[in-house]
């Protein structure tokens, strides 16, 4: 049973969020911060969006902190071209994003503002992860430095995931976390991942809905030439038939995997399409 008390004012916050949040997660992070279910939550924001955010704040009684510094985040290239390298940069910087935490008391925002600051790796704990996935993401960070890829470093072996789990369409807008787990089957991602559903479909259905529906899809997920899914798909072994390819960037592999419909998956990391054998730098995620 869900313990707090909602604010009445909670959908009156949610068509407010809708208005300036440009992803669901944002959205997500904040209600839940709103209503006390999460106890701190960090936005990276660009200047226009923060004055939205802190008026936000002001209005719905939330405390923020704001970093003092800034973040200057880019692409090198892979991933078609979002940006997977950050570095802190100071707040006058003609360029970056501010980051704000947000909360319900000041204490908290205060603790991540400092933890962040000071690169602890207690930071994600404060923001609530499970600790199997802070470690994870500790241990990625140090291996890879600034360029990372947690989704890839996640995945070791070619099965069907829950779908509470797919952080693959995040670019796109579709995510109920706002970490990367551990494993594509970690249950306390998974756990989180149903709370966050079940807020949800409470207090804003229809968005919801649209995240079951993209989020249970078969992903192909490549460090190289994009992340495309499909919502319809069957799998026959280890072949694998699709319906509409969809993605944020258009390419030779789309189309190749929009005409051939289908794959025969080799790997977590490889795949045949059209008799070519892919490898490498990919993942093949099957959401459930
Ligand atoms: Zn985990």
């Amino acid at each position: 049973m869900r313990k707090s008390v909602r604010d009445n004012r909670i959908h009156e916050a949610v068509d407010r969020l809708a208005g300036f949040c440009s992803m669901n997660w944002e959205v997500l992070e904040m209600l839940l911060t709103l209503t006390g279910e999460k106890k701190v939550c960090r936005q990276v924001l660009e200047e226009e969006r923060l004055r939205q955010f802190i008026s936000f704040c002001r209005d719905f009684r939330l405390y923020y902190e704001l970093a003092d510094f800034k973040m200057l985040a880019r692409g090198d290239g892979t991933l078609g071209g979002f940006a997977n390298e950050a570095e802190a940069a100071p707040t006058n910087h003609p360029y970056g994003s501010y980051i704000l935490y947000v909360s319900k008391n000041k204490k908290s925002a205060g603790a991540a503002k400092l933890a962040e600051r000071a690169t602890s790796p207690e930071f994600g704990k404060i923001l609530g992860y499970p600790g199997c996935c802070v470690d994870f993401h500790n241990g990625v960070s140090a291996r890879q430095g600034k360029s990372r890829d947690f989704i890839l470093d996640s995945l070791k072996r070619y099965g069907i995931y829950p779908f509470y789990n797919n952080m693959c369409l995040q670019h796109q807008g579709f995510a109920l976390l706002s970490h990367f787990p551990c494993s594509p089957d970690c249950a306390a991602s998974e756990s989180a991942g149903k709370e966050r559903l079940d807020f949800l479909r409470e207090y804003f259905p229809a968005l919801a809905q649209c995240l079951e529906s993209e989020l249970k899809s078969f992903v192909i997920y490549t460090k190289d030439s994009g992340v495309f899914y499909s919502t319809g798909f069957t799998m026959e072994g280890n072949m694998v038939t699709f319906g509409e390819i969809k993605g944020l960037i258009r390419n030779s592999l789309r189309e190749k995997l929009q005409s051939a419909g289908k794959i025969y998956v080799t790997d977590f990391n490889a795949f045949t399409l059209d008799g070519e054998e892919y490898r490498g730098d990919c993942g093949i995620f099957s959401f459930k």
